[in-house]
């Protein structure tokens, strides 16, 4: 008998017609044993590279992945195809958990989730033990890289479980990677340059624009004229919680229905928001940079930023979530310059010191019940401050949240290590370094995808002309085929066939 192709396991498995560019090569490597890394914007299609070898391989795929949120949905979408997938989080209540590690030491999945905090629990560590490892795969890898702006600490740790786990092959998989962050990885996975593997990061039908604001009111009024006149689903984003607030109480005088998410909002009305939106119910949702991260929607319209995002990696992973369908979506930055000087000190106040940050990690600890009732406002008043732009309690939360620090006093004694005054001296600077290039970006005449693709790509674009951003059209120029953007098209359109 022949054995199956990876295109009948596409067809029967998946339900899938054909292989979108990259896919197919990926897949090959993966099953010949080889590690890997793949940059690919959202929605491309990454996770079907670690899929689709995990039905071929004899042993378990093991996914480590930073959202929890997101787990559930995927385990259940591959279980429907009749994969034998599971997953655990902190989500799982205690015997689920008991059941699923017993499930796994025993053999019964083929492909499983987790965070990275599971291997600090010995319980885990001894399940997965038990099965051989064919592939680990390292989802949002990015988060891997200590100076970019999801970084989590337990994800700086990913190399150590692969020795744990005797070393098997690993697949870094992001949608989002500068020649820095890409080092990382690299360096930290031992995964070599000529195995990488990376879709070009042209998106020519995301129209960019940047339109300059005076005044806070001028902005609303803008902002609210744009998503007036633009149809479908769009997102605004914002970097302060405060700002959002207002403009969603100037847009419901405005009578402009939205929904709005943010971290500080209780588990139950950020998944009510999100649910609003992706249903479609609601057209329009004012969110914080929190929203978004590996979110499957493909038709979002717009992207409009209402203050200006911190780095052009923040940018252009925003203004990605726009248009995956390759249909146009526009991506309009409203910018005051005022804007600047918030951010300036913004980075001052978010780069509290390490005393402060473990003060309120403290307080939280000491204070769990009241922390989830009420969120951070009791800080506020503990940590008793009046500047209207003092983030430090925000960003103290932030941070021992994103680096997972909040569950006892063993893991906030990791804090030393990961926020010493080096680290805050260099993370300062860093992000100085990085707003500047946002505002390069802003100032700038050329074609904004030449200007994007130059930062990642870090040598010269192949690329002219996107013919559709704000600066293409004001100089007349049509848009550039690339060989780049010709695949890019092909790919959207096997995407919709
Ligand atoms: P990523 O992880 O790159 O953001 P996903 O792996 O979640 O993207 O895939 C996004 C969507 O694209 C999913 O709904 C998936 O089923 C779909 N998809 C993936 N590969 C293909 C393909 N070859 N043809 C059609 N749809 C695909
Ligand atoms: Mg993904």
């Amino acid at each position: 008998m022949n054995k199956e192709t990876t295109e009948d396991i596409l067809k029967r498995v998946f339900k899938i017609s054909s292989f979108r560019p990259l896919q197919a090569e990926v897949i090959e490597h993966v099953l010949a044993h080889k590690s890997g890394l793949v940059i690919m914007p959202t929605g491309a299609g990454k996770s079907l590279t670690y899929q689709l070898p995990a039905e071929m391989f004899d042993g378990v795929t093991l996914v480590i992945s930073p959202l929890k949120a997101l787990m559930k949905d995927q385990v259940d979408k591959l279980r429907q195809l009749g994969l034998r997938a599971q997953y655990i989080n902190s989500d799982v209540d205690k015997s689920d958990r008991e059941k699923r590690q017993r499930q796994l030491a025993e053999g019964q999945f083929r492909i499983f989730y987790c965070t990275p905090e599971r291997f600090q629990k010995a319980e885990f560590i001894e399940a997965i033990s038990k099965q051989k490892i064919s592939l680990l795969v390292v989802d949002e890898a990015h988060c891997i890289s200590q100076w970019g702006h999801d970084f989590r600490p337990d994800y700086a740790k990913v190399g150590e479980f692969r020795k744990r786990l005797n070393s098997p092959p690993v697949l870094a998989l992001t949608a989002t990677a500068t020649p820095e962050v890409k080092r990382e990885i690299c360096q930290k996975l031992e995964i070599a340059d000529d195995q990488i593997f990376a879709l070009p990061i042209f998106r020519p039908n995301l129209a960019i624009e940047v339109d300059d604001i005076y005044g806070a009111e001028e902005k609303i009024k803008r902002l609210g004229e744009a998503l007036e006149s633009t149809k479908g689903s769009k997102i605004v984003y914002f970097s302060l919680i405060k700002t959002l607030h207002n403009f969603s109480a100037a847009l419901q005088k405005m009578k402009i229905k939205h929904v709005i998410y943010h971290g500080e909002l209780p588990v139950r009305q950020k998944s009510d928001s999100q649910n609003r939106f992706l249903s479609g119910e609601c057209e329009t949702i004012l969110a914080t940079p929190a929203f978004g991260l590996g979110i499957d929607k493909s038709d979002v319209r717009a992207i409009f930023h209402a203050e200006l995002p911190g780095s052009i990696e923040a940018y252009f992973q925003e203004i990605g979530r726009g248009g995956r369908d390759g249909l146009s979506a526009t991506c309009r930055l409203f910018y005051d310059q005022e804007d600047l000087a918030i951010q300036m000190e913004f980075i001052d106040w978010s780069n509290p010191e390490l005393l402060y940050v473990k003060k309120v990690g403290q307080l939280i600890i000491d204070n769990q019940a009241r922390y989830r009732q009420e969120g951070a406002d009791f800080l506020r008043e503990i940590m008793s401050f009046h500047n209207k732009r003092d983030y430090r309690v925000e960003t103290a939360v932030n941070l021992l949240a994103g680096w997972g620090l909040l569950d006892d006093k063993e893991s906030l004694a990791q804090l030393d290590d990961l926020f010493g005054a080096g680290v805050r001296d260099t993370r300062k600077k860093r992000q100085q370094e990085k707003l500047l290039k946002m505002v390069n970006f802003i100032n700038t005449k050329q074609c904004r995808q030449v200007f994007i693709y130059k930062y990642f790509n870090e040598n010269e674009s192949e690329i002219k002309s996107c013919g559709v951003c704000d600066n293409c059209r004001a100089l007349g120029l049509t848009p550039e085929p690339t060989a780049a953007s010709n695949a890019a098209t092909s790919a959207r359109k096997s995407a919709r066939s």
